[in-house]
């Protein structure tokens, strides 16, 4: 077992009881000297509409709509709130005042189509939703049914004068109750709601905020991020509860855009960004960069999937003020699982750095299910605070995941060297990252079955230089069926999210199956990069 080699991190005794809002509200009291004296400081910025919050005006306006959701809704705790919007000062007003009141937030890609979001609802089954105008028609009816966040009546929700000033304490949420429940297909199948505790959130901002005390750099620059991530993924998720515990100042757009970002460095004197592996190229393919003083910017941190070693060397090349780390982890594992800290860590390219802290790890060999020594590949399993409850609803998926001990399987082929240092080489799991997003092979495998001239068919990642990987099918045809690779992809691109599109189509004579009828899609991976595709 490789134990974290970052120092132990004390976490706060479970019989305080705090939720993930209060803890984070102490950490920035006692954290964050200007956000706490004068309060003014910006929390958080939509640079396309130019609104921003303040600590104060942010944290007035939690307790305001914790208050209304309590005053309007019998919500009982543990229930869960479906939440679908594009980015916006009211995603994480709702983060916070909700979870504040004990209830689960479970966020969602608004691009989602409509059965893509009735399967995460049958999941997770909320009470209520929040959503835009835009949004709601995609969400089945609901208990409480869904709110409008465009609506005057949300707006009132967040303006309300007669706030008991106790309204963010008044829940008594166990540290072990969900917090969030975000979704991820894991290591096989389809999609799943992955049960994220208070206490996991609350683990990995005590692991950043311990560093930050002993890491601290006094002439530091206060810290704004620009975030290209999606709130709804996981990697989102805990940077914006970070950054708040921290004191930080988050910008954001409603909708991603490079050169509007390049602005928004500039306009906002950016220091460090989250980013997906797809932003670095281009970054380094852009011209526009020169374009804009980019000269604040300190820090990328690439999650999500692989940065290859020669992007982030030419990265170097081309900005060589800019520090570029790699970070590790899993929906499952509530982001942070490694992390890279300071200059000389961050020379290392290749690596994702260290196990974050108060983890343990072991590299498992996939066949004989034997503990490796550094240096040999193998699975990486991983324990520790981080490491998710389970999938909501689902024991079966949860236990050959989860196993008795508390290992998470992480279907990540990995080794550690023999100082500590993790590297990703491989993909043991299903799951194909296109630009960092997650598609799930069987839910497009199970779409293409459903097509009447289908016989059969598998999904591949097929590398790609911009998106990492893309979604390839290969089809059995029925007899007598001429389907073209362009039905095949309309048809898919008709019910999934823009990401999970096919944009790859190879016509096979029969998918190789192991003897107990499994895919063996390595047999397929290798045939569709060797280039002997039979069209
Ligand atoms: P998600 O739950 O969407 O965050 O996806 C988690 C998966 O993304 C991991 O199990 C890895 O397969 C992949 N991943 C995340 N970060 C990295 C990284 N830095 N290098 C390689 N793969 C990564």
């Amino acid at each position: 077992t490789f134990h974290s080699l970052r120092p132990h991190v004390p976490l706060p005794p479970p019989s305080l009881s705090l939720s993930l809002p209060q803890y984070a509200l102490s950490l920035l009291r006692t954290s964050s000297s200007s956000a706490d004296s004068d309060g003014d400081t910006d929390f958080i910025i939509d640079a396309t509409i130019g609104h921003r919050l303040s600590y104060s005006q942010f944290i007035a306006q939690i307790r305001s709509l914790a208050h209304s959701v309590r005053k309007n809704y019998s919500l009982s705790q543990n229930d869960v709130a479906f939440i679908l919007s594009p980015p916006s000062l009211h995603v994480p007003l709702l983060y916070f005042a909700l979870m504040s009141l004990g209830i689960v937030v479970s966020p969602a890609n608004p691009l989602g189509s409509e059965s893509e979001i009735a399967h995460q609802v049958q999941l997770s089954k909320p009470v209520i939703a929040f959503a835009t105008s835009k949004t709601s028609s995609k969400i089945p009816s609901l208990k409480f049914g869904t709110v409008l966040l465009d609506s005057s009546e949300f707006l009132s929700f967040l303006t309300q004068s007669d706030v008991d000033n106790d309204v963010l304490n008044r829940a008594q949420v166990s540290q072990h109750d969900a917090a969030a429940i975000l979704y991820s297909s894991g290591t096989t199948g389809r999609v799943k709601g992955v049960i994220l505790s208070h206490l996991n959130l609350i683990a990995l901002i005590a692991g950043y905020y311990h560093l930050r005390q002993l890491y601290r750099e006094e002439e530091a620059p206060h810290p704004v991020p620009f975030f290209t991530v999606p709130l709804f993924h996981v990697f989102g998720f805990f940077m914006l509860a970070r950054a708040f515990a921290m004191g930080e100042t988050v910008v954001f757009t409603k909708r991603f855009e490079f050169e509007g970002m390049l602005r928004a460095i500039e306009k906002y004197k950016i220091t460090y960004m989250p980013v997906s592996p797809p932003l670095v190229l281009a970054f380094i393919k852009s011209d526009l960069t020169n374009k804009y003083d980019l000269s604040s910017l300190l820090l990328l941190g690439s999650g999500g999937a692989p940065l290859g070693k020669e992007v982030a060397e030419r990265f170097k090349e081309k900005f060589p003020t800019v520090e570029l780390v790699q970070g590790y982890g899993l929906t499952e594992t509530t982001g942070g699982a490694t992390r890279v800290i300071g200059p000389e860590e961050a020379a290392r390219y290749g690596t994702v750095g260290r196990l974050s802290e108060n983890m343990e790890a072991k590299i498992v060999d996939p066949v004989t299910g034997e503990a490796l020594p550094p240096g040999q590949r193998g699975e990486l399993w991983l324990r520790g605070p981080i490491v998710m409850k389970g999938y909501v609803g689902d024991e079966k998926a949860t236990a050959e995941t989860l196993d008795s001990e508390g290992w998470l399987k992480t279907g990540d082929i990995c080794y550690f060297d023999s100082e500590g240092f993790v590297y990703i080489v491989d993909r043991l799991k299903e799951l194909i990252k296109y630009k960092a997003y997650q598609v799930p092979p069987a839910e497009l495998e199970h779409l293409l079955h459903s097509h009447p001239e289908i016989a059969d068919a598998a999904v591949i990642p097929y590398p790609d230089e911009e998106a990492g990987q893309i979604p390839m099918a290969y089809v059995v045809r029925n007899p007598g069926s001429s389907i073209t690779e362009a039905q095949v992809m309309d048809f898919i691109a008709r019910q999934v999210a823009p990401y999970k599109k096919i944009r790859r189509v190879a016509f096979i004579n029969s998918i190789p199956k192991s003897p107990a009828g499994k895919i063996l899609r390595r047999e397929l991976v290798n045939h569709s990069v060797s280039g002997g595709l039979s069209k």
